[in-house]
């Protein structure tokens, strides 16, 4: 095995996760929060809650972006996590786009072997299955069940170098892996590399998807902060990563999923070269600052500038007895609600679709009710608060189509008002 990195504790980390570096620059204290998509029940609501430090700092040696905690996976992504990836229209396109464009790019024969890490509920798999491929998902959560009974083959755990293994065993080596967002979410990252060298054929390709974090300083995304997302990449950091592991950054494409996000090309083996777009994008990242400690300094007092702002604007529609409601109940809005201190007194429930999961539940720490969207629609309130405001303008345009009136709010990058 090729694999020059080592295990990730669980806890505090006092060194960087990719280099093992000590020369760390903190970026941003966002306070003690709970998981983001830890949802409590009504139950639960009189229970004591957990909270972890939230925390960013960044690697001075290796410029890699990343939480100094990382909590244990096992709270992270229990059995009943709640998110399934087909249920958004416009995320079960980005995924089938992903394997229409796989399939384009590579050119893979029919019958090739593709793994999904994190493959939810199987939606990316469908596309492949679809074009003839041979597929299997790989899922720690109940979610594994669901995909499983849509026919998407799917072993039900942490995918890890002994799953990698056992896969390789049963199923030969495998063409293409993918881990589309849940290549940040992985603590144990050298385990996880070393999966993927073990499980994948000579000159294969790895294909992650993650937030970019150029974009996260572009649109000032700290919602985007949260314990799932333990590190916020950049090529830099990332063609270490990949290069320690026995894999080299063979091209990149910057796309639009969650505010801002790359799609990021691995090979197995160290005699490849990176594409010309790969350079551009690292030179680009070089001259916005990316690797330099004022832009993040820069960075922390927008955020609280904007913390400021928002909990303000909401006091003061508060004051002046509007009626507003959130929209949508993404990941990220667990840190906005957590960060800016939006509780149910400023905004009394969640309007989220009727297929959801998370109909019933409140939300972790600030304890907002969660509430099928049709009360939204009858209540017709003065405001409504974008909180998947990084997909504003589709819901909006659906929102509007469908007979909703409130005027709405655009938390970020800066508070806007849609009428
Ligand atoms: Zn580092």
């Amino acid at each position: 095995m090729h694999n020059n990195l080592k295990n990730l504790p669980v806890g505090h980390l006092t060194c960087c996760q990719i280099c093992r570096g000590i020369n760390l620059q903190p970026v941003i204290e966002m306070g003690f929060f709970s998981p983001c998509d830890s949802l409590l029940t009504k139950a639960m609501l009189h229970q004591a809650e957990v909270t972890y430090p939230l925390n960013v700092v960044r690697c001075r040696d290796c410029g890699l972006v990343q939480l100094d905690y990382a909590v244990n996976p096992k709270e992270l992504f229990y059995p009943e996590y709640p998110y399934r990836s087909g249920i958004t229209e416009t995320l079960r396109q980005n995924l089938h786009n992903l394997s229409t464009r796989m399939i384009e790019k590579t050119g893979l024969a029919k019958n090739s072997l593709v793994v999904d890490i994190g493959s939810n509920d199987g939606t990316i798999l469908e596309g492949f299955k679809n074009n003839g491929m041979r597929v299997l998902g790989v899922e720690p959560t109940n979610i594994a069940d669901m995909a499983n009974a849509n026919g998407i083959e799917t072993i039900k755990e942490f995918f890890t170098l002994d799953v990698a293994k056992q896969v390789k065993d049963k199923y030969g080596p495998a063409t293409l892996i993918a881990a589309a967002n849940v290549f940040a979410h992985v603590g144990d990252i050298a385990d996880l590399m070393g999966g993927i060298y073990e499980l994948l054929g000579d000159d294969c390709l790895f294909i992650s998807e993650s937030h970019y974090q150029l974009s996260i300083l572009e649109r000032l995304q700290y919602d985007s902060i949260y314990h799932e997302h333990l590190r916020f990449y950049l090529i830099k950091p990332l063609m270490r990563l990949f290069q320690d592991s026995g894999l080299t950054l063979v091209d990149i494409e910057r796309i639009p999923n969650y505010g801002g996000s790359i799609r990021v090309y691995a090979r197995k083996g160290l005699n490849h070269n990176p594409s010309e777009e790969v350079l551009k994008l690292l030179k680009i990242e070089e001259e916005g600052g990316a690797y330099q400690d004022k832009t993040y300094e820069e960075f922390k007092m927008k955020a609280e500038n904007s913390r400021r702002a928002l909990r303000s604007f909401m006091v003061k529609l508060n004051d002046e007895g509007k009626s507003v409601v959130g929209i949508g109940c993404p990941a990220r809005s667990a840190t906005l609600l957590q960060y800016c201190g939006i509780t149910p007194d400023l905004l009394p429930y969640i309007a989220e679709q009727s297929t959801s999961l998370k109909l019933g539940m409140f939300t972790a720490n600030t304890h907002i009710p969660v509430i099928d969207e049709a009360k939204m629609f009858q209540e017709q309130p003065e405001y409504g608060l974008m909180l998947s405001w990084h997909y504003a303008e589709p819901i909006i345009k659906s929102l509007r189509a469908r007979g909703l009136k409130s005027k709405i709010i655009v938390p970020l990058p800066e508070i806007k008002i849609f009428e």
